[in-house]
């Protein structure tokens, strides 16, 4: 049976009050061996490492988004830093721009993403990036913060972080793979005017992995309604049918990478390998 993991899942919002036992009981049975849960801000970041105390297969992330980044003051970013100290803490995030929303002025985003991937870089943690209608100003800081921690997660594999949720064209996904970064796909890509499958086939199997974004993102048919971590293996047979592979092939190469990126110690039920970034050769 095909293993996933699911790189990017709020399960801490309300929307999973009432039935996240049932929600994590699926996602078992549809092969989902491993989760990471993303902060939003400094509360959220601490119900997901409060996630991550209660379950095993759950770890978490750290950071402010930039829709909550006026509320981000130093303190708000000490406390969020005294977070990664947490042994299920496996990245910071999710951070960065959103143009979109605009939800926090532009100014606030940019200082607040700045500090945190910086943040990142010098205690040599990866970063789950959000950037929408962002680019250029993201990778401009991306580019500088690996300009001036040359060493951070230093590698001939990306190791630095993920672009999540990744819409861009193919010269962004290679740019940002030569930063040292990873990019992710959501159910956004079985979506009718998504022009990322073109990005998948250009990138082929090694180079990306998957997410749902639960609550949000979910695949067609079931777009609109909650989204949760079970739907990931729709998004990943809608990819090995684009890529022309075997849906176990890029099921082991997609949670092999995010298993790299995120430290992750997945033991491998089909052949007994034991997916440990440290031991497993880089797969191109
Ligand atoms: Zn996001
Ligand atoms: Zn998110």
């Amino acid at each position: 049976m095909p293993q996933y993991i699911d790189s990017h899942a709020h399960l801490f919002f309300e929307e999973y009050g009432a039935d996240l036992q049932e929600v994590l009981n699926r996602a078992k049975e549809a092969g989902i061996c491993a989760i990471i849960v993303p902060g939003t801000n400094l509360k959220t970041s601490r119900e997901a490492v409060a996630l991550a105390e209660k379950f095993p297969e759950i770890s978490a992330c750290v950071g402010i988004h930039p829709h909550d980044a006026s509320g981000a003051a130093d303190e708000v970013l000490r406390e969020t830093e005294e977070l990664t100290r947490h042994p299920k803490v496996v990245a910071i995030g999710e951070i960065g721009l959103d143009y979109h929303y605009d939800f926090s002025p532009r100014e606030k985003q940019t200082e607040v993403f700045a500090a945190q991937i910086d943040l990142a870089a010098r205690r040599n943690l990866p970063c789950v990036l959000h950037t929408r209608e962002s680019m250029a100003d993201t990778c401009a800081i991306v580019a500088e913060t690996v300009r001036r921690y040359p060493a951070w997660r230093a590698g001939s594999s990306p190791r630095r972080g993920v672009f999540h949720c990744f819409s861009g064209t193919i010269e962004e996904a290679l740019h940002v793979r030569e930063m040292g970064f990873w990019v992710s796909f959501t159910g956004n890509v079985t979506f009718k005017k998504s022009t990322s499958l073109d990005v998948v086939r250009a990138l082929g199997v090694s180079r990306f992995f998957l997410e749902t974004d639960s609550p949000y993102m979910s695949p067609v048919p079931l777009r609109g309604s909650r989204n949760e971590p079970a739907h990931i293996a729709r998004i990943g047979k809608m990819l090995a049918q684009t890529l022309n592979v075997e849906e176990l092939e890029l099921a082991w190469a997609t949670t092999f990478n995010a298993a790299a990126l995120f430290a992750l110690n997945i033991p491998d039920a089909e052949g007994g390998r034991s997916l440990n970034s440290d031991k497993v050769p880089v797969l191109e």
